[in-house]
């Protein structure tokens, strides 16, 4: 099968043959991928930035943000079958930590994991990938035109709910009821596709102002004076930068 792979360490892209993937485990999941987003960590993976190849070889196949249909399962897979549309998630953990041995690699305290399309592992541009069914998550039908946004989604729903469970422990109105975003204004600062995801997620809550930045730390205190002239309750600066902060080696 066809596939896209990077040299980690250099701008030399290239279309590849690889071993079309089987299930060789019974609780495994073949994918037929549709359609692969590409963001920022595709472009400084291709230009020569953070990248490492999977053990023993050379390239690494990119790609992480997948949307695909199931062709195959293992005898043990319950949650999906073929013909369903679905996603594969990134990261795989480290096996050694309490977060990742709750299945919460995200949240990775070694920095011993492996990340499909960036980090050790080959990722989904390609025709064909085969994962666990603990790394898959079905997308109905109806979603189907929007399924490639799940992983970046992800990402911004994590930050609000970062920044959400952060006021909830420091400000006393905030741990008082679960709807603390109802009605609020906030500030989304960086309307990059990660920005504006958040930006729709926290908009279906209420009000949203936006505004472009970047990562210039003196825009920070701009950005600050923005949300409080806006009479922001809550400020989402750190989203744009939320898929990397909270990750050791990062
Ligand atoms: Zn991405
Ligand atoms: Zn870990």
């Amino acid at each position: 099968m066809k596939a896209i792979a990077i040299t980690p360490g250099s701008t030399t892209l290239n279309l590849v043959d690889r071993t079309e993937p089987s299930i060789t485990a019974p609780d495994e999941v073949k994918v037929q991928v549709r359609r692969v987003g590409i963001c920022g960590t595709d472009r400084e993976e291709a230009s020569g930035g953070r990248a490492r190849a999977p053990e023993g070889h050379t390239d690494l196949v990119i790609g992480h943000e997948m949307f695909g249909q199931v062709v195959a399962v293992g005898p043990a897979v319950t949650r999906v079958k073929p013909g369903d549309f679905a996603v594969f998630t990134v990261r795989r953990g480290c096996g050694e930590c309490v977060p990742c041995l709750m299945n919460r690699s995200d949240m990775c305290r070694t920095g011993n994991y492996h990340e499909r399309g960036i980090w050790g592992l080959d990722g989904y541009q390609a025709e064909f990938v085969v994962d666990k069914e603990q790394y898959i998550v079905r997308v109905p039908p109806e979603l189907e035109p929007l399924g490639v946004l799940t992983e970046p989604l992800s990402v911004a729903e994590k930050a609000i709910d970062e920044a959400i469970r952060v006021q909830a422990a420091r400000l006393p109105d905030a741990g008082a009821t679960p709807n603390w975003m109802f009605g609020r204004r906030c500030l989304v600062a960086g309307l990059g596709p990660i920005g504006l995801l958040a930006a729709l997620a926290i908009g279906v809550a209420g009000p949203v102002l936006a505004r472009d930045g970047n990562d210039d730390p003196a825009t920070d205190e701009a950005l600050a004076d923005d949300g409080a002239a806006a009479g922001s309750d809550a400020m989402f600066e750190s989203i744009a930068r939320a898929n990397r902060f909270p990750y050791p080696n990062a």
